[in-house]
């Protein structure tokens, strides 16, 4: 898209997973040219160390206080791609394709209900986008990291509809997952995350609320793209 003066404005887009969130925000941000932030990647990222460094108790609860201790050890960066996708990097390696695994969908809600760990990425989201032009999304996007943001989208489906594309996604990847599977881990990542005490997945009361189960991609597209060009004053 041709670019049209305006103040950069920051864009939240909240959510259950696989509700479509961060297609719809890494394709805004690209028409848009603004910067896009997952910040579901990095708790993913920190639950991948926290795996690999056996910080899991054996009944495959996390080990709070040695994942708080282990916090200032784990860095995690973005690196742009030469076809401009986004790739997580933890300490340095890249783990994008590691972070998606089933392995680690299955254990990341119950590290990012940590309080110290939403702490450590709420601030380095909030540095991120502190100069904004940044479509970010998440769960606490609109009511904890960015408050304040110009435009704030709340994403709803059907638990069912949100595993179908989660399904399809991962087979499309080449993962061997069942169906059902894949369903009682959405089902099972909804209920944590509306129910943490910290920052619980919820719309902010001037986020618009979007269901996203019966519309396409451009209808999607073409929704956002007016709503952020109202936001933005265009
Ligand atoms: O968005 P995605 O499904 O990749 O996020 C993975 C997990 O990270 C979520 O299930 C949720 O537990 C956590 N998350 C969070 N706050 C965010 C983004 C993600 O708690 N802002």
């Amino acid at each position: 898209m041709e670019q049209t003066q305006h103040s950069p404005i920051i864009i939240a887009i909240d959510g259950f997973s696989s509700s479509g969130k961060s297609t719809m925000a890494r394709r805004l941000a690209a028409t848009v040219g603004y910067r896009y932030l997952d910040t579901g990647a990095m708790y993913r990222a920190v639950t991948l160390y926290a795996l690999d460094h056996g910080l899991f108790l054996p009944d495959s609860t996390p080990d709070t206080s040695a994942i708080i201790a282990a916090l200032p050890s784990i860095h995690i960066d973005f690196a742009v791609q030469p076809d401009g996708t986004q790739h997580t990097l933890l300490n340095g390696k890249d783990v994008e394709a590691e972070i998606r695994r089933l392995r680690v969908s299955e254990a990341v809600s119950p590290v990012a209900a940590i309080a110290e760990v939403r702490h450590a990425m709420v601030a380095k989201q909030q540095e991120l986008g502190r100069d904004k032009g940044i479509v970010v999304d998440g769960r606490d996007i609109g009511t904890v990291v960015f408050p304040d943001a110009e435009l704030k989208i709340y994403v709803d489906a059907s638990a069912e509809t949100r595993a179908r594309r989660r399904f399809k996604e991962m087979v499309e990847k080449g993962a061997a997952v069942n169906y059902e599977e894949v369903l009682a881990n959405v089902v099972h990542r909804d209920h944590i995350d509306s129910t943490r005490a910290e920052s619980p997945l919820r719309r902010a009361d001037d986020a618009i609320a979007l269901d996203n189960s019966e519309m396409t991609l451009e209808e999607q597209d073409a929704w956002l793209l007016e709503q952020f060009r109202r936001a933005a004053g265009l």
